[in-house]
């Protein structure tokens, strides 16, 4: 469980970027921040591994204070996935998957080595681990990603819209691996996106952010994706979901008693398990 407790966070030109944000995002859930650019996301995603520190308030992860805890294994504990992969371009792909591991003490040769398995849990060949990042697609580079904030075994998983920068096939491939391997491994996930459709098809928990210019990010509507496309919280919820002006580009339908989420063509998107 991630507790953030009446965070607030102001950098250096005095306006907050989040204010009194609190928030719980229960263990083995994934859960969501949806919002526009520039609401927080990122800043409150960081607050979890202490890349940042708040100016108030406390993140608690199963009831600890991470403020107590030393950065660096702090770090080494929580798998962080970025959107550019953050892969270490003159490294091969097995080493990159090994990073941790081998900071943790592992030997290299036995880090190395399992990296092949974590390949294959995030289904890919392990033999592309002899290769260098550049050498893979991007979709196979945020794969990559994931293996090696997995490498650990990490209990939290900080994701910072990791599949923004992938095809639109690639990204559904991506969300569906991620899926499966959220029913294998059930981590505490906080996944940022400033994508509504992704937001729902990954979240458990959605947070749709909005921000203010003065106040900074705050929760615009927590809730399950059933719950926030049934009941938007207002106008700016409804037409972020894109609800507005007579569209409703994502709707659910009660289908042989489960709710289905439809795209605007309507496509199913998947089932919402309440
Ligand atoms: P998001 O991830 O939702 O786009 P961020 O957390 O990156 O939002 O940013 C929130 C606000 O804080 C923005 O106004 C941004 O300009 C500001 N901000 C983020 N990081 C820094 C920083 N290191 N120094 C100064 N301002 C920052
Ligand atoms: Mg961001």
């Amino acid at each position: 469980m991630i507790e953030f407790e009446t965070v607030t966070k102001t950098y250096g030109d005095g306006r907050p970027a989040v204010a009194d944000f609190s928030l719980t995002a229960p263990s083995h859930r994934i859960t969501v921040f949806v919002g526009p650019s520039g609401c927080g996301k990122t800043t409150l995603l960081r607050m979890v591994n202490r890349m940042v520190s708040p100016t108030s308030g406390r993140v608690l992860i199963d009831g600890d204070d991470v403020a107590s805890r030393n950065p660096v294994t702090l770090r080494r504990s929580i798998g962080y996935v970025l959107q550019n992969g953050g892969l270490l371009p003159h490294r091969t792909v097995a080493e990159n998957v090994a990073t941790v591991a081998i900071l943790n003490g592992a030997r290299k040769r036995d880090a190395v080595a399992r990296s092949g398995e974590m390949l294959e849990l995030v289904g890919l060949d392990p033999d592309l681990g002899r290769r260098y990042p550049a050498q893979l697609s991007g979709g196979q580079q945020q794969r990559v990603g994931v293996a090696r904030a997995l490498a650990t075994d990490p209990n939290v998983l900080l994701m910072d819209e990791p599949f923004g920068a992938v095809d639109p096939l690639a990204r559904r491939e991506l969300q569906e691996e991620l899926l499966r391997l959220q029913r294998e491994l059930a981590k505490t996930i906080l996944f940022v996106t400033h994508d509504i459709e992704e937001a729902f098809r990954l979240g458990n928990e959605v947070v749709v952010f909005r921000t203010d210019p003065a106040r900074g990010g705050a929760i615009a509507q927590k809730g399950t994706p059933a719950e926030i496309l049934a009941n938007p919280a207002d106008d700016f919820v409804r037409s972020f979901i894109g609800a507005s002006a007579g569209e409703t580009p994502l709707s659910t339908r009660e289908v042989d008693g489960r709710r289905v989420v439809f795209d605007p063509a309507g496509r199913p998107l998947g089932v919402i398990d309440s």
